[in-house]
């Protein structure tokens, strides 16, 4: 990567996700303005760069807070939903909505750090389609979150799925590679797969992750089991794979039952003996086969989701735009 600047400075979108964050949301969004006048005063950004935050359908005050903000702040546009669809819906709401040349998506709680915004902007100004937050190490994690991430990472390699490590979604995309994201039309969003499968020129910036300053984390380990369940069943077909190697296995295994119980039965004067033998290979059979058709299962949930093609939110108000020169897309 050469070190001087290939193209010139963008307009730059900051997108921010937002579920029940009214602690952490005016202190978060003052600092991110903070950053981004630093970054239009350098010239690194061009001037009418914006912030987008995106309620994702809160129960607290965060969506008055955000009315609030964005009637104060001219580069603020606050984005409602109509309801809670999650984080990764939320996220592609928000950039769905910019219309500037670069766009960054990063927590409401700004653990990846709203300073690293500017050397990813470097690596844009640099040439870089997609820029990616990867974290360097994981100290703010408890040792089963590290353990379970690490594992996941090297499962998602053996399928197949090309991620970047240690990255979530802090990152940075350019209007083309933005573009090309949206037109995925899939239901089951799992973004940072998705912009890895886009390809495109792309850097990392590393960074250290802070620890949630107020508020509590939104991803429970029923969300996180959720979103990695997804990730698998969204880019890899090797489960269903998995399973006919599995019926190979076991009827290999029947197979050879059946002939030790021939063999004994025909040339020797025993017979096989007790109600074992038959009864956990029924046993072994039977779970084995609906662990199979819940996996199948799971597909074809996919498939039904995917196939009835809803839209994957709907916003109910936008505020602080010109909203006339918003492009809506849903
Ligand atoms: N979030 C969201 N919708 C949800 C859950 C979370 O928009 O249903 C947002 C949340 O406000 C935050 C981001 O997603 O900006 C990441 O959530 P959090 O910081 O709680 O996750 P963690 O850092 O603990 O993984
Ligand atoms: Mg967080």
């Amino acid at each position: 990567m050469s070190t001087d600047s290939s193209r010139p400075a963008p307009t730059l979108a900051i997108v921010v996700p937002c579920y029940n964050e009214e602690e952490i949301l005016a202190e978060s969004c003052a600092e991110l303005l903070q950053q981004l006048n630093r970054l239009e005063h350098s010239g690194k950004v061009a001037r009418g760069s914006k912030i987008y935050l995106v309620d994702d359908g809160s129960r607290d005050d965060t969506w008055p807070l955000m009315q609030k903000i964005a009637r104060r702040e001219s580069q603020v546009v606050s984005v409602r939903l109509s309801r809670n669809k999650g984080h990764q819906n939320a996220l592609h709401a928000g950039l769905s909505q910019t219309v500037e040349e670069a766009v960054v998506s990063i927590d409401a709680d700004l653990q990846d750090g709203a300073e690293n915004i500017e050397p990813m902007v470097d690596h844009y100004l640099q040439g870089s389609e997609v820029v990616y937050g990867v974290r360097s190490e994981r100290h703010t994690d408890t040792f089963f979150k590290r353990f379970t991430a690490e594992g996941y990472y090297r499962v998602m390699h053996k399928l197949g799925v090309d991620l970047v490590f240690n990255h979530a979604d802090f990152r940075l995309l350019s209007r083309r590679a933005l573009d090309a994201l949206l037109e995925y039309p899939e239901a089951n969003l799992f973004l940072r797969g998705m912009v890895r499968e886009l390809g495109f020129e792309s850097s990392q910036v590393e960074y250290r992750r802070r620890e949630r300053t107020a508020g509590e984390s939104k991803y429970p380990l029923r969300r996180m089991l959720s979103l990695a369940w997804r990730g698998i069943t969204s880019f890899s077909t090797a489960p269903l794979r998995a399973i006919t190697v599995l019926g190979l296995v076991s009827s290999a295994l029947s197979f050879a039952v059946i002939a030790w119980v021939l063999i004994t039965r025909l040339f020797t004067d025993n017979a096989v003996p007790g109600w074992a033998s038959i009864l956990l290979p029924l046993l072994f059979i039977g779970s084995v086969q609906l662990l199979c058709l819940g996996v199948i299962g799971e597909y074809i949930a996919k498939l039904f989701e995917e196939v009835k093609q809803r839209p994957k939110y709907h916003i109910d108000q936008v505020v602080g735009a010109e909203t006339a020169d918003i492009e809506k897309r849903e």
